[in-house]
């Protein structure tokens, strides 16, 4: 992704920013608050000493603590970067010291669960504008996060209707600032449209990885050694952070189910087409899955280099 060149803000527009969860989002959006000038003082919350630690040691934060209170004290914008199971506690941890005017955020990626997770734990005067960056690697931690993870990728926000709007346009500055486009539209929205283009996804790329692991013991070794860059490129979806994908799983499963319903039926009819020697049907099929890539290239959300534009290694 060709990296934008952003404005640094002449005066940030965020006091106090606090960002919980100090892995590869927290960690991007720490870095690149700080390259863009987007906060006065960026305070590093994280339950793990050896992250706090690296943190403090990679100098991307201002104040590093494991403290709540201090965390979420005199702090203008929280955003929470944990896991979607444990957002609800992180809000609960820090409710109590959150100031009248202070914004709630998080970056999990289901919205619908995590409204119910974390509205019940704020005081009154607290705004929750919920957010799903669509930008993130198969890397985990402080080491793998970057500022310039959200150049030219999406942000959706998530506020329902009677949410504060200047709560919601801060919330908003700080991702543009950041080099993304933001997009509104309603959690249960957003739930559908990421289960079909991510959630399932990576369903497939575990189980298909997984039925290959299980033939590995068959075959010895032959599905690793002479594995396709098609199956390569369905183990580095497989490799994501498996806290972090059982917990998209557990909260937004309806939509899943029914995205997984609608697969299944249209798998079913890709494998009739095999079976029956359709070509046709086939020819039909992956001419417009082919267009559906080149819009995505052609929109900027990939590059159309050779192998996801992979280094190579140099020729013998
Ligand atoms: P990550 O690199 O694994 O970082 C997660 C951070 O949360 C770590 O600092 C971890 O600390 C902490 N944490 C884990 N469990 C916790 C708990 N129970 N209580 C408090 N802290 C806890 O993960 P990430 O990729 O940055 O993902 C963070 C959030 O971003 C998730 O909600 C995910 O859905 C969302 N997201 C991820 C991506 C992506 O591609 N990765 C993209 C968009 C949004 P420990 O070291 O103690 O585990």
């Amino acid at each position: 992704m060709p990296e934008l060149h952003l404005a640094e803000a002449a005066t940030p527009p965020l006091g106090r920013l606090t960002i919980v969860g100090l892995g590869l989002i927290g960690s991007s959006i720490a870095r690149a608050a700080r390259r863009y000038n987007l906060a006065g003082t960026i305070v590093a919350l994280d339950r793990d000493e050896a992250v706090r630690a690296r943190v403090a040691e990679l100098g991307i934060a201002d104040v590093v603590t494991g403290d709540p209170q201090a965390g979420a004290a005199e702090t203008d914008l929280v955003i929470l970067c944990v896991p979607v199971g444990a957002i609800g506690a992180a809000a609960a941890e820090l409710a109590p010291y959150l100031k009248p005017g202070a914004i709630v955020s998080d970056v999990g990626s289901v919205k619908g669960a995590v409204v119910a997770a974390i509205q019940p734990h704020l005081p009154a005067g607290v705004a929750l504008v919920r957010g799903h960056p669509i930008a993130g690697t198969e890397f985990s931690g402080p080491d793998a996060g970057f500022a310039t993870l959200f150049n030219g990728r999406w942000c959706i926000l998530t506020p329902p209707e009677s949410t504060d709007a200047a709560a919601v346009a801060r919330v908003r500055a700080l991702w543009e600032g950041m080099g993304a486009n933001v997009e509104t539209m309603s959690a249960e929205h957003h739930d559908h449209v990421l289960a079909i283009t991510s959630h399932l996804p990576h369903l497939i790329a575990y189980n298909i990885v997984g039925t290959a692991a299980d033939l590995e013991e068959a075959t010895q070794s032959e599905v690793i050694k002479f594995s396709a860059s098609g199956f390569r490129d369905f183990t580095r979806i497989a490799a994501s952070d498996p806290t972090m994908w059982r917990d998209i799983f557990l909260n937004n499963r309806e939509a899943v189910l029914e995205m997984l319903g609608r697969f299944n039926e249209d798998l079913s009819a890709l494998a009739k087409a095999v079976r029956w020697g359709d070509g046709e049907a086939l020819h039909a099929m992956f001419t417009r899955t082919r267009a559906i890539r080149r819009s995505i290239v052609a929109q900027g959300q990939e590059t159309a280099a050779p192998d996801f534009g992979r280094p190579r290694p140099p020729e013998a």
